[in-house]
């Protein structure tokens, strides 16, 4: 039997949590409780013959929670749905359609204007009401459906009585299973609600009885006012635990099965009583002709868990589940099959369990304590020496965590499904991130709050349950796992969690902290990787989920929630990948970065690398650390020269470019011709993904506008030039780096000029790549090189500013994901020229906006972006949304424009680039008249003047990004000026030089030249027009040189 393991484990921290004493009081005085409760007559002595339940919020989770949780995802302000169903009291949309008066589409039409007029955005209603009436969330408490059994076992009526309404389907929406009321009252069937006292009375009538005879259970205070002043009994209800407490209280009897969190076995999880019996007769000596009491523990979902009562000894069995299993993952080895399966047993330690690890009820300050207990007692077991106990073999030393990636990624593949991108991400990223060092202790493997039985008067853990997993190993993977409830929702079903809480206010240490307070414990330093432990432990969550639903599929899942677990595992896998991005970025930040006003300057040729099939750059002949060619102000021209950890990015991104972005260019590419092109590419988003977590995320922000490194890479404009020109090589590139124009400039303009609430509503999406934006500047009415030209019109209206224009060639305007639309026009036409215009930030879902069709640059739609025709017609824009002020507009664009202007140079480099590579290659293979083309006189030529001018482009890109870095924006503005003139039409050249070498093949969709050539040749005018870049340079060389 497996006593010996669990006592083993147990004696190691046996003297101050397990004592013996104690646990032998507290079990007395649970069965007084339960003796004590055998004699309690059928109605507790009290006069109470029935409870009255409301539904949601006492039986079910309240809409007011259920809407907070969805708003927060759903990124709509706090509170909007909660006050809109408040709106107009009796006569509001939501009383109405309770009392029937409306139908659920009617309702949801007048409902979605209210809230969205309230939060001043268009509010998807209908998405709230589905999560609202969905089974995930309409599920009945089993505290209350506890209750509501030995209620009705001590021969008291149970009713509900339901503020609720009819579903589309003209069904009334009640969730529960009616056999457990005896009456059922519903305000959309009788077209009353509470608080309307007639609603109560025809309850009451139902169930024959008078009001002093009941007890009415309801989370709104109103109805509970209005129930009490009838003369019926009420419990307000904040939680249904503590309610349940109360409502014991006034029944005066028990409302909890006999052995907490237990209930009858279930069945399919029957196990044979009687040879268990015999068992456990012969092996404990016991002389009993009683019966052996059996309950089954309801929460574990692996393996199967039961309480056994025989003669007066309390015991727990725990065993493997029926069926195949996968390999390793329950190790309970022990040896008979008297249950059908191994199986080991133990001694009952009563205590508590806290199932909800939000722990409801308490004061924050005991819950803090309940937590700084848990880590305490994991301090303590992580501080076991396992040898002084016997335990060294019970693991290998060392290498724990490459052994159970390796470990889970197996159990996962065993069990896989579906594909799931977030976990085929992480099997390829979480063995290139394994910590350096770890120690090795035991290792509890799933340690979690409800897995361990405290004190029930005091913060102190009496014993830790479900070893199974247990070994040696890398300490750090029990404190993460401790805090995965941290990251979850609370209605998240198998482990529930507190996300969706206010820590501070609930008093529950953040993650972090937890960590920090085992360090100290523990007396080591921070961990700085914790994210990896979180990626990991995650990513363990999820492949233990995926097996759970495995077996749920072959019909050998332990617990009845084992289905729902399927569709969790992708959920799961996707919070795993968060913390593995967090993690990319955290190695990167720490990388150490030079002074930019100090690097090296290295201008000779070296061999060709093997990093350049693309372009065949390398320059430096002289030992970069020589600090005789340290030159304040030096100009990197060659990514060679760069500083180690930016140099080692730019190699990370080759790497990238070439094992995912080339091969999946033809992809990517028949997408944006196919039907479904103005939907985004499922393969972009997965990209986008793998670029985050690899760090190659957000790299455009420059030093100057972000020093802090808060929102980007924080390189400085000359690094990123040299990066961004490799992600030009390929046209996807930007957009999966989250690199790409116009969301760049945009995202520049919110970090220089925008407020924390708008950084805060537009800046995070758009940084973390989950939406994307557009500008609109371009009218078709007007020449609009000249800014000073635009006519839309913003003017003031009460708390609105209200927007009329017909825009053109606004990039981005059609994608799906574009949400928000820097917007420019004009606030006073009668200001001076420069203070006319203003930029306000519009919300793409803002009534008004009419986009008329996408336009084509040489027959090219760029979908799913697009360049849209729009008119914005009587636009209603908060005030707050205005940037930096009105009459701005001019200062901000010109802002804007300059270092996001230059990343299309950078890109123009990198399209040259290719557009030679590609033609080096083509010309080698290919013979015309008796010899190879590469031999012909004018395609050498041609492949001479290409790298001729690109290298010339190149230095004069190179050259305005240093003094961006240098001297800023404005001080740049001639080199800014001169290389947006030479940049499009020189890769316009080299770009058509290629695709001659190429024969037809050039013009056509297989070789991305044709592309690279109209978007060059478009850029003539999308970055301001020749023109007018030239009139520049003249206007300053006759300035300043004269
Ligand atoms: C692919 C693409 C994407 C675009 N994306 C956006 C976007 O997202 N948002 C947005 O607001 N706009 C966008 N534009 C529009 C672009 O910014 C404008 O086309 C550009 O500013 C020129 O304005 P215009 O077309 O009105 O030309 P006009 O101002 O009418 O100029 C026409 C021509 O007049 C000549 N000209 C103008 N000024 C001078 C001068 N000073 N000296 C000599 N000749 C001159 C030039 O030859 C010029 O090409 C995009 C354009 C393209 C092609």
């Amino acid at each position: 039997m497996g006593l010996g393991f669990t006592m083993c484990v147990r004696s190691c921290f046996q003297s101050s949590c397990l004592q013996w004493a104690w646990r032998t009081a507290f079990l007395k005085h649970i069965q007084r409780r339960h003796q004590g409760s055998h004699r309690w007559t059928h109605l507790g002595g009290s006069t109470y013959r029935a409870v009255i339940f409301d539904m949601g919020g006492v039986l079910i989770p309240s809409p007011g929670r259920v809407a907070a949780e969805w708003e927060v995802q759903n990124r709509i302000p706090s509170g909007t749905i909660l006050k809109a169903l408040m709106e107009g009291g009796e006569n509001g949309p939501w009383m109405r359609f309770m009392r029937a008066e409306i139908t659920a589409e009617g309702f949801l039409r007048e409902f979605g204007r209210l809230c969205s007029e309230m939060s001043k955005t268009s509010v998807p209603v209908d998405s709230f009401f589905s999560l609202l009436t969905s089974e995930r969330v309409a599920k009945q408490f089993p505290v209350m459906t506890e209750a509501i059994t030995q209620i009705r076992a001590k021969g008291l009526q149970t009713a509900v009585l339901s503020n609720n309404f009819y579903l589309p389907n003209q069904k009334s929406f009640l969730p529960l299973d009616r056999k457990q009321f005896d009456v059922v009252v519903e305000s959309c069937v009788e077209g009353i609600c509470k608080p309307d006292p007639r609603i109560y009375k025809l309850c009451l009538e139902r169930l024959g009885l008078q009001p002093s005879e009941s007890i009415f259970l309801d989370d709104l205070g109103p109805n509970v006012k209005a129930a009490a002043s009838l003369g019926i009994h009420t419990i307000k209800v904040n939680d249904p635990e503590t309610a349940v407490k109360e409502l014991e209280a006034l029944l005066g009897f028990t409302l909890r099965l006999g052995v907490p969190n237990t209930q009858p076995v279930r069945k399919t999880m029957e196990i044979p009583k009687d040879s268990l019996k015999k068992y456990l007769k012969d092996l404990l000596g016991i002389q009993t002709t009683g019966p052996l009491e059996l309950l089954q523990f309801d929460h574990g979902q692996s393996n199967p868990t039961y309480y056994i009562r025989l003669a007066n000894r309390d015991l727990v069995l725990r065993k493997k589940p029926p069926g195949t299993l996968l390999p390793s993952a329950h190790a309970i080895e022990r040896e008979f099959s008297v249950v059908g399966t191994p199986f080991y047993v133990m001694e009952y330690c009563p205590g508590l369990i806290y199932k909800d690890p939000s722990l409801p009820g308490l004061e924050p300050s005991h819950r803090r304590a309940i937590y700084t207990a848990m880590n305490t007692v994991l301090c303590k077991i992580h501080s076991v020496d396992p040898q002084a106990v016997g335990l060294e073999d019970y693991g290998k030393q060392g290498a724990y965590i490459p052994r159970q990636v390796r470990t889970w990624v197996k159990q996962y593949r065993a069990s896989e499904t579906s594909t799931i991108p977030a976990m085929e991400r992480l099997i390829e990223w979480l063995p290139l991130h394994l910590p350096h060092q770890q120690r090795t202790t035991l290792v509890h493997g799933d340690f979690r709050l409800d897995n361990l039985v405290f004190h029930p008067e005091k913060p102190e853990v009496l014993a830790v349950l479900d070893w199974e997993l247990s070994t040696l190993g890398d300490p750090l993977i029990d404190v993460a796992y401790s805090c995965l409830a941290h990251y979850l929702p609370s209605s998240f079903p198998v482990l529930r969690g507190f996300n969706d809480c206010d820590l501070t206010q609930l008093g529950i240490p953040a993650a972090e902290e937890y960590f920090r307070m085992y360090c100290l414990q523990m007396g080591l330093p921070p961990t700085e990787n914790w994210n990896f432990y979180m990626a990991f432990s995650f990513f363990r969550l999820a492949a233990i989920l995926q097996g759970v639903y495995w077996r749920s599929l072959t019909g050998q899942a332990s617990s009845a929630h084992a289905e729902q677990t399927g569709k969790l595992t992708e959920f799961v896998s996707n919070l795993a990948w968060d913390f593995a991005v967090k993690e990319g970025f955290r190695v990167f930040k720490e990388m150490p970065f030079k002074n930019p006003l100090t690097r090296f300057c290295h201008t000779w040729a070296r061999s060709q690398s093997q990093w350049y099939p693309i372009g065949t750059r390398s320059y430096s002949s002289v030992p970069e650390a020589s600090p005789a060619h340290a030159s304040r102000g030096g100009l990197v021209i060659s990514p060679e020269s760069l500083s180690p950890p930016v140099r080692e990015l730019y190699h990370r991104l080759k790497r990238f470019m070439e094992q995912h972005v080339y091969p999946a260019e033809p992809e990517l590419q028949s997408h944006q011709a196919s039907a479904a092109r103005w939907s985004p590419s499922p393969l972009i988003e997965d990209l986008k993904e793998k670029a985050k977590a690899e760090g190659l995320w957000n790299l455009f922000l420059p030093l100057e506008a972000d020093p802090e490194k808060k929102y980007g890479a924080g390189l400085t404009n000359v690094e990123y030039a040299h990066l961004c020109e490799l992600m030009g090589t390929s046209l996807y590139a930007p957009e999966i780096c989250n690199c790409s124009a116009p969301d760049t400039g945009n995202m520049e303009l919110l970090v220089r000029y925008g407020t924390e609430a708008q950084k805060a509503r537009w800046l995070m999406p758009l940084l973390e790549g989950k939406a994307r934006s557009c500008f609109a500047m371009t009218e078709p009415q007007v020449a609009s090189s000249d800014a000073t030209n635009i006519e839309a019109s913003i003017r003031e209206e009460d708390s609105f500013y209200v927007i009329n224009g017909h825009k053109w060639w606004i990039t981005g305007i059609l994608d799906p994901r574009c949400q928000l639309c820097v917007f420019m026009g004009k606030t006073d036409p009668h200001a001076p020229r420069h203070r006319q215009q203003s930029v306000l930030l519009v919300p793409m879902d803002t009534p008004g906006i009419k986009i008329i069709r996408p336009l084509t640059v040489y027959g090219l739609e760029d979908a799913p972006g697009g360049h849209g025709e729009v008119r914005f017609e009587r636009v209603h824009v908060p005030k707050e949304n205005m940037v930096l002020g009105p009459g701005r507009g001019f200062e901000i664009t010109q802002g804007r424009l300059g270092p996001g202007r230059i990343h299309h140079c950078m890109r123009l480099i990198g399209f040259s680039e290719r557009a030679l590579a590609l033609m080096k290659a083509r010309v080698k293979s290919r013979v015309a008249f008796g010899k190879p083309l590469v031999e012909q006189g004018t395609v050498l030529a041609d492949i001479a003047q290409s790298r001729v001018e690109i290298e010339q482009a190149r230095l004069l890109v190179l050259r305005a990004a240093h003094v961006m870095d240098l001297a800023g924006n404005k001080a740049a503005a001639l080199d800014i000026a001169m290389i947006k003139m030479v940049a499009p039409s020189m890769a316009s050249r080299v770009i058509d030089r290629a695709i001659q070498a190429f024969g037809a093949a050039g013009l056509s969709s297989d070789y991305p030249l044709a592309q690279f050539f109209t978007w060059a040749r478009a850029l003539r005018f999308a970055d301001g027009p020749d023109e007018v870049h030239r009139a520049t340079v003249a206007k300053l060389e006759l300035k300043h040189r004269i």
